[in-house]
């Protein structure tokens, strides 16, 4: 089993041969994205730093995780489509929803 941006970087670029401790990492840092252009394999202790230099910003603060924020997103396509509405504000104000408020406590 692989995760789906593994899977999507691998059919947009290749089988991943490196056998050295690299991880996908997302210049987005949008878990559920699949843009190949927005993936790069790092070493896994590089991309570990760079989170914790970035302080687990952006959309890795959602409080939904990961798999909830895209489930979020996903639904709220699926509402706009079937409205007629906007889907890509219909898509940022899912993504939105789980981020903290400014002043929120983190952690
Ligand atoms: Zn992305």
């Amino acid at each position: 089993m692989v995760s789906a941006h593994v899977l999507g970087y691998q059919l947009a670029r290749g089988l991943i041969t490196e056998e050295a401790d690299l991880v996908l990492a997302h210049s987005c840092d949008e878990p559920a994205c699949q843009q190949p252009d927005h993936l790069s394999l790092v070493p896994r202790r590089r991309n570990g730093e760079e989170c914790q230099a970035r302080q687990w910003s952006g959309p890795l603060l959602d409080a939904r995780g990961p798999r909830g924020r895209a489930a979020a997103v996903r639904e709220a396509i699926l509402a706009a489509r079937e409205r007629g509405e906007d889907v890509e504000a219909a898509i940022a104000a899912a993504r939105s929803a789980g981020m903290p408020t400014p002043g929120e406590r983190l952690f």
